[in-house]
């Protein structure tokens, strides 16, 4: 399998903050010609035998996916796992504990919310999250929109839910060494996500991916819904420079609110090893 592949190894379903459901999700990638496919809820992988299970009878192969949120250096960091045993105990343990603290966050950021004029976003988001527990700023944002506040999501998380807003509450996530060792004891490859959308410094950048090589990280996203073109050069001389396998995925989540659709991003520049090469063993082929 050559980087050429179709593959598209993140997305979100209803089981976290995707307005998709996996099988819906497993259907769009198909019809868009999507040939290796990975559903990467955030800290949940309660979707991945509906997703496993609807691809193998449209004739997609499949890796296993999640998408961990850490705190790394202050900042919320993504670390997406591929091909690793969805039933492993410490995995499913270490994503439930990340899971944890959710709730309380949606409750406080619903308190500042309601100071700020907007009522009852807690239930309001409540209502919009198919996984009570993964509520997530989306379902905030959806729930502002629905009332009429903002336009569309983006604008939201403009105006309420990043830093410095009122509706911002910081949380703390998992530990970078705790995420990749959940992933590759698991049997999987951990994968920085999306690393041109952190606020780093040259200096933060460079520690993140040190840190993430020396506790067993392998991996980046240099194609992604989230890097323009030049990014995807950036990230590609990145992967060189610090041997990761290469990976690549859309990061949809909605028909109505991501740019980037499922399997519509061009391939991986040549020269790099794309992460299906050494996960060959864990796909699961379609018949
Ligand atoms: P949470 O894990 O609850 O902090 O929510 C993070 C999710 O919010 C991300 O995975 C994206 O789906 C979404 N998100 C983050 N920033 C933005 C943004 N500026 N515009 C739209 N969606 C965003
Ligand atoms: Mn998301
Ligand atoms: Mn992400
Ligand atoms: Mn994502």
């Amino acid at each position: 399998m050559s980087t050429s592949l179709r593959a598209d190894l993140h997305c979100h379903s209803t089981m976290s903050d995707g307005t998709l459901t996996p099988e819906e999700l497993a259907t769009r990638a198909h019809g868009r010609g999507v040939a290796l496919w990975a559903l990467t809820d955030h800290d949940e992988v309660a979707g991945q035998q509906r997703a496993a299970h609807a691809a193998a009878r449209l004739g997609i192969d499949y890796l296993t996916g999640v998408e961990v949120s850490v705190t790394f250096a202050d900042t919320t960091v993504h670390i997406v796992g591929l091909g690793f045993d969805a039933d492993n105990a410490a995995l499913v343990q270490g994503l439930a504990t990340t899971r944890g603290g959710r709730d309380e966050r949606g409750r406080e950021m619903a308190a500042q919310l309601d100071a700020a004029g907007i009522h009852g976003a807690y239930e309001g988001a409540m209502r919009y999250a198919g996984n009570p527990a993964l509520l997530a700023r989306p379902h905030f944002a959806r729930y502002i929109v629905e009332q009429g506040v903002c336009a569309d999501v983006s604008e939201v998380f403009r105006k309420y839910l990043t830093r410095g807003k009122p509706g911002y509450v910081p949380h703390r996530w998992a530990q970078l060494s705790d995420a990749v060792r959940w992933i590759t004891e698991a049997g999987g490859i951990a994968v920085i996500a999306h690393p041109g959308r952190y606020p780093f410094t040259a200096n933060e950048e460079y520690a993140l991916f040190t840190d993430f090589k020396a506790h067993g990280g392998q991996g980046v996203e240099v194609v992604t819904g989230s890097h323009t073109p030049a990014e995807y050069a950036t990230y590609a001389d990145m992967a060189r420079e610090f041997d990761l396998l290469a990976s690549t995925g859309s990061d949809f989540h909605s028909p109505d609110e991501s740019h980037a659709d499922l399997g519509s991003l061009p391939p991986l520049p040549p020269g790099l090893t794309p992460v299906w090469e050494p996960l060959a063993h864990r796909i699961r082929h379609a018949h």
